[in-house]
Order: C-alpha cells, then structure tokens, then sequence
C-alpha cells in the first residue's frame, strides 16, 4: 500500500514544538499499530547542520547511517522508537546541490532549471523516496521553519502539489500555530492564527487542521471562532498546551483525538491507541520523590537546545530508577578551573559530554579528575572520555604535560590523537567519524554488565581517538579498556574498577536512548548516582549519630 501523508506546518512563531507535536502524533498512530515514518525538511542552505554553532542550531543529531541532522529527529525517534536516515532530513542546500549536479550532467536535457518543477520535483522525489524504502503506513513530514519565510516557499509548493500526484484523499495538511496570551487583555489572541493559515491559503495550501499552542486553555468561543476563520472543523482545533513532562504529549494530543480525527480523515481503520506504557512512563516521572543532582559540566549549558540528547537520556535514566534529577549546569569556561570545585561539590554525579574546540577544556579536566578523586560517579561522553583520560595521564599516570592533539598539536604526550583516517580530510563537512560502528565488550566489567552483551553498536561523531600507545600506561595504572572497536582497533569506552562509576566512551549513547527503553549507560550512570548518594547520606547519618 502506498503511504499516506501528514504535512506539519507552523505559523506565528518558531519554538512552538512543532517537532514534539509531529513525533507526538507519530507515538500515537503507531500505538494504532500503524508503521510510521517521519522526515523534516529544513529551509537552510546549509548541506546539513553539522557545520553549524550550537549557538545557531542546537545539538546536531547522528543518524546510524552517519548523516548529521536537525535535533527534531532526536524527537522522532524517542518518540517512535522508529531509527531516521540520511533520507529523514532535508535541507534546501542538498536540494539545490543535487539539481545543479545533475544540471551540469545535462540531466535536464536543455531546460531553463527552475524553483517549478525542478526544485520541487527534488523535494517531492526526496519525500516519495523516504515514504517507499521505509514501506510505512504514514509519513509525517514537518516542514521547519515559519509560513511567510522566503527560504520555506519551495518547500511549501512542493507539498501543495503532492495531492494531485498521490491523490487529496491519502494527504492531510496540519498546521501547527501560537494562541499569544494578552495579560492587559486577559484573553487568548486568535488573530495571528488567522493571519498565518491565511497566508498559507495563497500559497494553495488549506490546512484540515489546527493546532493551537497555548499558555492557557482555549474557551469553546475562540475554538468557534478559530474554525470559522481558518476554515476547518471545530473537531479539527486541537490545543497543545504545556505539559510538565514532554512524553506527556502524546497523551494530551491523544484525549483530543487527534489520532482518531486523522485516521479517519485518511480513511484508515486501526485499532484505539495503546498508550498504557506512555500513562505509566509519565506516572513514574511524576511519582518521583527522591532528588539526586547531576553537573552537567561544558561550554553550552546555557543552551536549552545544545544538550538536547543528553538531557532526555538522563531523564530516561532517571524514570527507569523511579528517581527524580536535578541538572546542575556547570559552565566549564572559567579563569580558574579550580573555582569548579564549589559547584562539583553539590552534585551527585558528573557528566561532561561532546564538544570540540579548547574552549573551557581545562575546566572539564578539572571536574573529571574531580570526579575520580572524590568517588563521584562520571559519564564522560566523546569529549568527556578523552577530557577524562587527559586528566587521568596529568595527575596520575606522571604525565604532566599530557594533552589532546586537538588542543595542542605540539603537545609532549599526545593521550588522544588525530585518527589516521582523519589526517588527509580538509573539509569540515560530513567528514567526521560517524554514524554506527561496532564495539565488542570485556566480560566482566561494568559496562559489560550494564549493557548485558557482548557486542553492541553505537553512534559516532568525532575525529580523534585514544592514541594507542600510551594504552599500556592507563591500564598498568588502574584503568580498563571496556570496549574496542576490533577492526580498526579503537578504544571505545574505558572504565575505572574501583570506582563506583567512572565510565567514557567515545561514540554518542544519548542518541539511541529512548524513553520506553532507557539506554544501558545512563542506566547504569543514574543507577550508581543514586546509589553513591544514598550510601553517603547514610554513612554521614551514621557519623552523625556515632557523635552523639
Ligand atoms: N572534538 C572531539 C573529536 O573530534 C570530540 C568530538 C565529540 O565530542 N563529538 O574527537
């Protein structure tokens, strides 16, 4: 059968979850027992976001085919448990670099190449292509970005042609739009809703529904008011207003109906939506009494968006133990990384993630030796394993002058060095090691255990390595090599035995992570966080009364 199509659209304000409410829908039509798929095209020029700052983009999210993506397929994937692809995310660069390839092939055989067709044929191609290889049900495409952007038209006119070529019945238009809250006023405005689906109705798009993302609830008059204006159902008017916890999502959107409404209107019949295990998962979030806190120590933490991953592993972490987390972010960019001392102080656990450039490196070696000194439990990630290391081989090792070669490229003791299959890359593009690779696992240590195999793969995104020659020192002084990546013979994650969790490893487990299904290293990283805690609270409780 072929796919039918969801198209996402946003209007009045960027931020709205756009991403969240598309993935939410997904959640909801799979646990119809439909197959879903779900993409985003993204208006950008760039090729994809991997060259972008975090301060433009947020944090750049790594398929197991390798692509570097838009962190909304983070959502689609915690939220269907569904992997994306190279294919799921498209941007404007990748179209337009494929359109003038095949123009200089002469593929358009003497045509003017144009915005239409040709840059909508592209897009279309992508959309039609993603809907045949994943052979789903439904495909959700969420066009990014905001109705009345320049750099979105071909995107929207590549979607407003897709009815006539699959047929208006397997298509449906949703957009998804901002209810501002007038406190002078004391009402929700409706106005720029009106304003947005209009502008979307020029470009011959009518969307079938609306949703609303509201501060406060929508009364039955703006409801009225809003299906009138724009044209659709007032069954058709959905609310997302804020939730507590995102995984709520789905549920809210599911006591609308929403998944009943666009099954229906797609002419599918399924069974109701199982959503019992996201009720529990949510119960359990919420139920949580007993608050551990956790530093999450890089340059970006003022970011909501840079971590994103790493935040949602953490909370899938936190469910799994039925305990509650507090994140402290920790700003490793300081004049004195000895200052960090204070803050790591308070915490229950140390987690450094991925980074590149010096910036605030000397405040993460800080806290990982922090870390291992003090017996907090420690989640290096990517960066973090080989900050962790660096400061393992300073302080312990007898290496002082020890440094990545990213940081130093004259450094004395190179402990983590440009992978060989790096030194010939000049661009910075999509040139990284990444995507999925292999590791095989040491019997008997703790990660071994956690991940209860012996083989396992994992995401990656990075272009340095552990240097294989100062192997033999870190394990002649306490550490041990958990995982390797046996073909190239990489050290993928390292841990400390007599430690009660010190644990690096060089690919990205935050990305595979998922909220029904919490990866094994936050897991374990939690589980240890409170546990330590626990046992510390215990043992000063135990002093306390010995004093009396
Ligand atoms: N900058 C480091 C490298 O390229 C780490 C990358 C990362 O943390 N993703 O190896």
């Amino acid at each position: 059968m072929a796919p039918r199509y969801v198209f996402v659209t946003g209007g009045v304000a960027s931020s709205l979850g756009k991403g969240i409410a598309a993935a939410g829908l997904g959640t909801l039509l799979r646990a119809r027992g439909l197959s879903v798929a779900l993409m985003k095209l993204d208006p950008y020029i760039n090729i994809d976001p991997g060259t972008m700052s975090p301060f433009q983009h947020g944090e750049v999210f790594v398929t197991d085919d390798g692509a570097e993506t838009d962190l909304d397929l983070g959502h689609y994937e915690r939220f269907t448990e569904q992997p994306t692809s190279s294919m799921s995310n498209i941007t404007t660069g990748q179209i337009y670099d494929s359109v003038i390839r095949k123009e200089r092939r002469g593929a358009y055989l003497g045509a003017t190449v144009q915005v239409i067709p040709h840059i909508t044929d592209e897009i279309k191609a992508r959309i039609f292509k993603l809907g045949r290889e994943t052979k789903c049900d439904i495909l959700i495409v969420e066009v990014g970005g905001t109705v009345g952007d320049i750099e979105s038209q071909p995107f929207l006119e590549a979607i407003r042609q897709i009815p006539h070529d699959v047929g208006k019945e397997n298509c449906l238009f949703l957009h998804l739009t901002l209810l501002p809250y007038l406190a002078a006023a004391g009402e929700l405005k409706t106005k720029p809703t009106q304003h947005s689906v209009r502008m979307l109705r020029e470009i011959g798009i009518q969307p079938e529904g609306i949703i609303c993302r509201t501060d406060v609830l929508m009364s039955p008059d703006q409801r009225r008011k809003i299906a009138l204006f724009c044209d659709v159902d007032q069954r058709a008017v959905f609310e997302s207003s804020n939730v507590d916890v995102i995984y709520e999502v789905p549920l809210m959107l599911h006591r609308q109906a929403l998944d009943n409404w666009v099954v229906t209107k797609l002419g599918l019949v399924t069974h109701d939506a199982e959503v019992n295990e996201w009720r529990r998962l949510v119960d359990r979030i919420k139920g949580a009494k007993e608050t551990f806190r956790v530093g999450v120590v890089g340059k970006y933490i003022e970011l909501q968006d840079a971590y994103k991953s790493i935040y949602e592993a953490l909370s899938h972490g936190a469910a799994h133990h039925g305990v509650k987390l507090e994140i402290e972010r920790i700003d490793s960019e300081v004049t004195n990384p000895a200052s960090l001392a204070a803050p790591l102080s308070g915490v229950d656990g140390i987690l450094i993630p991925g980074g590149f450039g010096s910036r605030g490196i000397e405040g993460k070696v800080f806290a990982a030796n922090f870390a291992r000194e003090n017996g907090i439990p420690f989640f290096g990630i990517c960066l973090g394993m080989q900050v962790a290391l660096v400061a393992f081989a300073r302080d312990v090792c007898g290496l002082p002058e020890a440094n990545s070669k990213e940081f130093n490229e004259v450094a004395t003791d190179p402990v983590i060095d440009l992978m060989e299959s790096q030194k010939a890359v000049l661009d910075l593009g999509g040139t990284m090691r990444l995507g999925s690779y292999p590791c095989a696992l040491k019997p008997g240590t703790k990660v071994a255990a956690a991940y209860g195999q012996s083989n396992i793969d994992e995401r990656h995104r990075h272009r340095y390595e552990v240097n294989n020659k100062y192997r033999e020192t870190f394990e002649k002084n306490g550490m041990v090599i958990a995982g390797v990546f046996e073909e190239s013979d990489l050290v993928e994650i390292i841990e400390f035995p007599d430690h009660p969790w010190y644990v690096g490893c060089q690919f990205h487990p935050e990305f595979t992570s998922r909220p029904l299904n919490p990866h094994p290293l936050f897991r374990g990283f939690i589980g240890a966080v409170a546990e330590t805690a626990r046992a510390k609270k215990t043992a000063t409780g135990e002093t306390a009364v010995s004093n009396n």
